[in-house]
């Protein structure tokens, strides 16, 4: 059987890797000349399995109204006059109540624990350990107001009670285990370590892993653009595609996975699928590292601002933000100042800023942050997509556990996979 991965970012190359493990014909389109070149290209890098905790909690409202008109607020809302942006809105302040929230939450720790162990089982089995300057050296939550900290040991608590280990750190705690958190320690109100978190260049990690499937079979058509997906009465009948030099032609397989990121509700929207996707724009530098002793090795989130920080090899990217302004892709050069900013009064002299690299990509973001996984209405048709702020730490859960319906094989996750349209 010929399965067709549409999207070779994180999440597509995953899946494409899933898919040939058990035993199918793959082939992989993508309109870039290589794998993970859109949002995957250069994400925050974290594995974070400890931030089950979507954007849409009980807080964030408020958090917004505070944040209103600030122009370095970590969440801004860009109004348009566009329907599915005020849908996507309304559907997140629902998620934001505090059931649903707690629901989201469990739901995404089962998929990113599950996830994580599935990582660690794929580089192994793809030998590519290597080559995305992965580190195991945890994640140090950061919080800076004595407000945000007091809540700290209760979320400890719901993490281990989702299976995550954590504990909660006092600003000289939170020094030893990351010393290039001297300076800002004075201000810190103290952190919460979670040393089972992971990092590394999602980018990296994608084409890593598409070369080893290239080498193993799998028919990647870069450079081709899918204009549509065909269907003959309720099933897909072919994918309509051009190349770089703008001839036409219709790809076909048994069975269609979609994985095109924010792009995927455009493209299934003719066939009456209606995917609670949008895209939310998010910011990251990548600079070289000036002074590898004030450079952290632990990954870092600052909570307060929204902000994480991962050591990448001799580089470090710090990023953050998140903009809901439709798919203008501009790169707001604004936004980036604040990030270096942030490096520059929190970890002075740690990165050479004058080479730093600016990157804007599209979070393809769910009102919950739960990917959408499972079947399409559409014979033939499956989704393994919208990973929102999460897209690297659960891509191999979620192609696992969409081969694992496409090959009708019982998943292990507690998972709300979609069953049919
Ligand atoms: C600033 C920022 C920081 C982040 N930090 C983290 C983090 O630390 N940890 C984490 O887990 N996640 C993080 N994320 C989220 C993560 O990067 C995304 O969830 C993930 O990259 C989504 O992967 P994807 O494969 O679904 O989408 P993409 O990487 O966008 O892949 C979709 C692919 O589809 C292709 N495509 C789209 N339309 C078409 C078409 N018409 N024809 C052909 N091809 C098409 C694109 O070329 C692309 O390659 C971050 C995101 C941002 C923006």
């Amino acid at each position: 059987m010929h399965v067709m991965v549409l999207g070779a970012g994180i999440t597509g190359v995953t899946t494409a890797w899933y898919l040939r493990q058990a035993g199918f014909d793959v082939s992989v389109i993508d309109r870039q000349a290589e794998a993970g070149q859109e949002t995957s290209f250069a994400n925050g890098g974290q594995i974070s399995v400890s931030h089950p905790e979507p954007w849409a909690n009980p807080s964030t409202p408020f958090l917004a109204l505070r944040w209103l008109g600030r122009h370095d607020a970590p969440l801004r809302f860009r109004p348009q006059a566009s329907l599915s942006q005020w849908r996507w809105a309304l559907s997140f302040l629902h998620e934001c109540l505090p059931w649903r929230a707690l629901h989201n939450t469990e739901a995404i720790a089962a998929l990113a624990v599950h996830s994580q162990r599935e990582l660690q089982r794929v580089r192994v089995a793809a030998g590519i350990e290597d080559a995305y300057d992965a580190r195991q050296q945890g994640i140090l939550h950061l919080f800076f107001g004595a407000t945000e900290f007091r809540h700290v040991p209760a979320r400890a608590g719901l993490l281990r009670r989702l299976g995550i280990e954590t504990t909660v750190c006092t600003p000289a705690e939170c020094v030893a285990i990351e010393p290039a958190l001297a300076t800002m320690a004075p201000t810190l109100a103290g952190g919460l370590h979670a040393p089972g978190d992971e990092t590394g260049d999602a980018m990296h990690f994608t084409r890593a892993l598409a070369a080893v499937l290239a080498r193993d079979g799998v028919r990647f058509h870069y450079g081709t653009t899918i204009e549509r997906i065909a269907l003959a009465g309720t099933s897909v009948d072919g994918i309509e595609v051009r190349d770089s030099h703008g001839r036409k032609g219709t790809l076909t397989a048994d069975a269609y996975v979609v994985c095109l990121g924010s792009f995927s509700p455009l493209m299934v929207r003719p066939l009456g699928e209606r995917l609670p996707i949008y895209p939310v724009k998010g910011y990251s530098i990548t600079a070289p590292v000036a002074d590898p002793a004030r450079a952290p090795q632990v990954s870092l989130t600052d909570e307060s601002r929204r902000i994480v920080c991962s050591r990448l090899g001799d580089r470090l990217r710090i990023a953050g933000t998140a903009e809901l302004n439709g798919y203008n892709q501009n790169i707001d050069p604004a936004r980036g100042r604040g990030i270096l900013e942030w490096a520059e009064k929190h970890l002075p002299g740690a990165i050479d800023p004058a080479q730093a690299q600016l990157w804007a990509g599209l979070r393809p973001a769910t009102p919950s942050n739960l990917p959408i996984i499972g079947k399409s209405r559409c014979g033939k048709l499956w989704f393994n997509t919208g990973h929102g702020t999460l897209g690297w730490t659960l891509a191999c859960g979620s192609a696992d556990l969409v081969t694992g319906m496409i090959e009708g094989r019982q998943t292990v996750v507690q998972f709300p996979v979609r069953e049919a349209g």
